[in-house]
C-alpha cells in the first residue's frame, strides 16, 4: 500500500509527516532534524543545495541562496509584496514572461514553483529514505488565506517535484485535524496562525463522528512576522539617522544586514528581556570613516513597537468569531500555529482575548504537517476504524467585474467547498459576438483592489439583437480551493472554450519542461553522489594496499619476487588513480576488484588473511 506524505511547506521551515500504523509521525531528515529550512542555493560549480546545507552557506553565497520563496509564490512581479522582497532580498528577483516573478541564481532563471519544488523534492526523498519505498502522493498545506493563484502555483510546485498532490489543505485546518485526531471529541476550536508573511484565524467544529467543519476563516495576507521585523528595522534606521544623519535604507547591503539582525533580535526577545543588536562597519561615513550600529532593544520596547500589529490580528479574530455566530465562551480550545506565536506578547494577547490559555502539547512547527499526513491517509482510506470528513471553506469571495469597475459577488467568503455557482449572461449590444469576463478574488468592492485570477472571452456568439444571446457560466471551487470556470452557449448548447490566463504564470508545457529538468537534475545529482562514494572506496582500497608495502619490502628485501609483486601492485594503483582522475565510475568499480586482488596477493605472501 503506497504511503501518502503530508507536507507543511513553510516560509522559513518545512516539515514532512506520514501516518504509520494509524499514528501520524514526523519524519526527521538526514541530519536528524524534524524541520528542514525552506532554503535553496546554487553553488559556484552549479550544484543545488537544499535545506540545512543551503542554510549553512547562506552568508557566504547570499546572492545565490533563496529563502522565503513562499512570500513570492503565485504573486505578480508588480505586487507590493514582491516590491518589498526585491528591496530586501540578496538574491535577484526578475520579471517572468507572464508578469510573474522569477529568481536568478548564477546563470539560470527559476520560477518560484521550481524553487519550491526543490524543497518538496528534498522532503520527498527524506520520506523515501525513511519508508524505504518510492513516494508519489502528497497532501500539501497552504495558509488559509492563500488565493487561487497561490494555491495553483503550490500545486504546480508539487507536480514539478514529481508528486501527485492529492489535496491542498489549509494550514489551520490541518492543525485542527492533528489536534482532534483520534480523540473522539465534540469541540469548537479556534486556530490562530501567525506565520512569516500571513495571518489567519479559523474557527472549526470537531465532532466525535469524525467531521471537521470549518465554520469561518479570515485573515490578512499582508500581516506576518516580517512586519514585526520591519518595525525593528524602522526603529534602527531612525536611530541611526538621528545620530549620523545617514539613511541606511539607501544601502542594499546594510538593509540586508539590518533585516537579518532584526529577525534575530525578535526571536531572542521571545526568551530574553533584552537583546543587543551589533552591526559593525554597517556603512561608510565618508573620508574612510566606518560607522557601526550598536543598540539594545528591550522586550517592552519591542512590544510597544509592535502592539498595533498584534491588535490588528485580534480585531480580525473578533470579526471571525462574529461571522461564526459564536460567543467567546463557546470556543473550547485555542490552538496556536506559526513561528510568530512564540512571541510572548502574541500569546498573551490571544489568551486575553479568548479568556483561555492556548492548548499545551501542540507543537507549532509540527502540527500542520501531521494534519496533512492524516488528511492524506484518510483520503486513501488508510486509517482503520476511523471515519473522517473534512469540510473546509473558501476564505475569499469570488466575483466578476461589472460596470463601473465594481465586483459582483458569485461565491461568498466562508462558503463550504467544493462549491459551484452558475450565472447567466446576455449580450448587451446588438450584434455582439464576444463577451469578456474578469474573475476576481478578494473582499474589496472595487475590482482593482481584488486579485485578478484570470480573464476570458466567450467568442463566436451569434450576431443578434442585444439580450437575445444567452450564455451560462459556471464558477467552481474544488476541495483544494482552486477555481475553475466553464461556459455554455445556451443558443447551441455547446460548451464554450474559454481561456483562463494561467494563474501561476506557468503554462502546462513549462511545468512539464521543469518537471523533466528537475528529474534530470536529480539523476545527475544521484550519479554525482554515487561517483563520490565509489571514489572514496577506491581511495581506501589504495590506502589498504599501500599499507602492506613496507612489510613486503622488509620480508622480501632485494628479491625479484618481492620487486615484481610490488611493481604489479603499483601498476594497479596507477590505473585506479587514472580512473579516479577521469571520474570514470565504471572503470573505478573494475579497479576496486583489481585492488582487492592485489591486496590479497601481497597479504598471502606475508601469510596474512
Ligand atoms: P512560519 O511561517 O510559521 O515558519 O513562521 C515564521 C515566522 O516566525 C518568521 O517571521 C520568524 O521570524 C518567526 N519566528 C520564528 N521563531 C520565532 C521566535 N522564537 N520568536 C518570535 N518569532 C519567531
Amino acid at each position: 500500500m503506497e504511503k501518502v506524505i503530508g507536507i507543511d511547506l513553510g516560509t522559513f521551515n518545512s516539515c514532512v509527516a506520514v501516518v504509520e500504523g494509524g499514528t501520524p509521525t514526523i519524519i526527521a531528515n538526514r541530519g536528524g532534524y524534524k524541520v528542514t529550512p525552506s532554503m535553496v542555493a546554487v553553488t559556484e560549480t552549479g550544484k543545488r543545495l537544499v535545506g540545512h546545507i543551503a542554510k549553512r552557506q547562506a552568508v557566504t553565497n547570499a546572492e545565490n541562496t533563496v529563502y522565503a520563496a513562499k512570500r513570492l509564490i503565485g504573486r505578480k512581479f508588480d505586487s507590493p509584496q514582491v516590491r518589498n522582497a526585491i528591496a530586501t532580498s540578496p538574491y535577484a528577483i526578475v520579471e517572468g514572461p507572464s508578469g510573474d516573478c522569477r529568481i536568478r541564481l548564477r546563470d539560470e532563471v527559476y520560477s518560484i514553483p521550481e524553487i519550491s519544488a526543490m524543497i518538496l523534492k528534498e522532503l520527498r526523498s527524506v520520506a523515501e529514505d525513511y519508508l524505504g519505498t518510492q513516494v508519489t502522493k502528497a497532501v500539501i498545506t497552504v495558509p488559509a488565506y492563500f488565493n487561487d493563484n497561490q494555491r495553483q502555483a503550490t500545486k504546480d510546485a508539487g507536480a514539478i517535484a514529481g508528486l501527485d498532490v492529492i489535496r491542498i489543505i489549509n494550514e489551520p485546518t490541518a492543525a485542527a485535524l492533528s489536534f482532534g485526531f483520534g480523540k473522539n471529541i465534540d469541540r469548537t476550536v479556534a486556530v490562530y496562525d501567525l506565520g512569516g508573511g500571513t495571518f489567519d484565524i479559523s474557527i472549526l467544529e470537531i465532532s466525535s463522528n469524525g467531521v471537521f467543519k470549518v465554520v469561518s476563516t479570515a485573515g490578512d495576507s499582508f500581516l506576518g512576522g516580517e512586519d514585526f521585523d520591519q518595525q525593528i528595522i524602522d526603529w534602527l534606521v531612525q536611530g541611526f539617522r538621528e545620530e549620523h544623519g545617514i539613511d541606511l535604507r539607501k544601502d542594499r547591503m546594510a538593509l540586508q544586514r539590518l533585516k537579518d539582525a532584526a529577525e534575530k533580535a525578535k526571536c531572542e526577545l521571545s526568551v530574553a528581556q533584552e537583546t543587543e543588536i551589533n552591526l559593525p562597519f554597517i556603512i561608510s561615513g565618508g573620508a574612510n570613516e566606518a560607522l557601526h550600529l550598536q543598540r539594545t532593544l528591550t522586550r517592552a520596547e519591542f512590544e510597544e513597537l509592535t502592539a498595533d500589529l498584534v491588535e490588528r490580528t485580534i480585531q480580525i479574530c473578533e470579526h471571525t468569531l462574529e461571522d461564526a455566530g459564536l460567543e467567546k465562551d463557546e470556543i473550547d480550545d485555542l490552538i496556536l500555529v506559526g513561528g510568530m506565536t512564540r512571541m510572548p506578547a502574541v500569546q498573551a494577547a490571544v489568551s486575553a482575548w479568548l479568556e483561555k490559555p492556548p492548548c499545551k502539547g501542540v507543537h507549532p512547527d509540527e502540527v500542520v504537517a501531521l494534519g496533512a499526513a492524516i488528511q492524506g491517509a484518510a483520503l486513501l482510506d488508510q486509517i482503520p476504524d476511523q471515519e473522517m470528513v473534512l469540510l473546509d471553506v473558501t476564505p475569499l469571495r469570488l466575483g466578476i467585474m461589472v460596470k463601473g469597475g465594481l465586483v459582483e459577488e458569485l461565491i461568498p467568503q466562508n462558503t463550504t467547498v467544493p462549491t459551484s455557482r452558475t450565472k447567466r449572461f446576455t449580450t448587451v449590444r446588438d450584434n455582439q459576438t464576444a463577451v469578456k469576463i474578469l474573475v476576481l478574488q478578494g473582499e474589496s468592492e472595487q475590482a482593482k483592489d481584488n486579485e485578478l485570477l484570470g480573464e476570458f472571452e466567450l467568442t463566436g456568439l451569434r450576431a443578434a439583437k442585444a439580450g437575445e444571446v444567452e450564455l451560462e457560466v459556471t464558477f467552481e471551487i474544488n476541495a483544494d480551493g482552486i477555481v475553475s470556470v466553464h461556459a455554455k452557449d445556451m443558443d447551441t448548447g455547446k460548451a464554450q472554450s474559454i481561456m483562463v490566463t494561467a494563474s501561476s504564470g506557468l503554462t502546462r508545457e513549462e511545468i512539464e519542461r521543469m518537471t523533466r529538468s528537475a528529474e534530470q537534475h536529480a539523476v545527475a545529482q544521484r550519479s554525482d553522489e554515487e561517483s563520490q562514494k565509489v571514489r572514496q572506496e577506491v581511495e581506501s582500497a589504495i590506502a589498504r594496499l599501500e599499507g602492506l608495502f613496507p612489510e613486503v619490502e622488509a620480508a622480501f628485501a632485494g628479491s625479484d619476487f618481492g620487486k615484481d609483486a610490488l611493481s604489479r601492485a603499483q601498476n594497479v594503483i596507477g590505473v585506479s588513480r587514472e580512473a579516479v582522475s577521469r571520474g570514470d565510475i565504471h572503470r573505478m568499480r573494475e579497479q576496486l576488484e583489481a585492488l582487492e586482488r592485489a591486496r590479497r596477493g601481497l597479504a598471502g605472501m606475508l601469510g596474512k588473511p
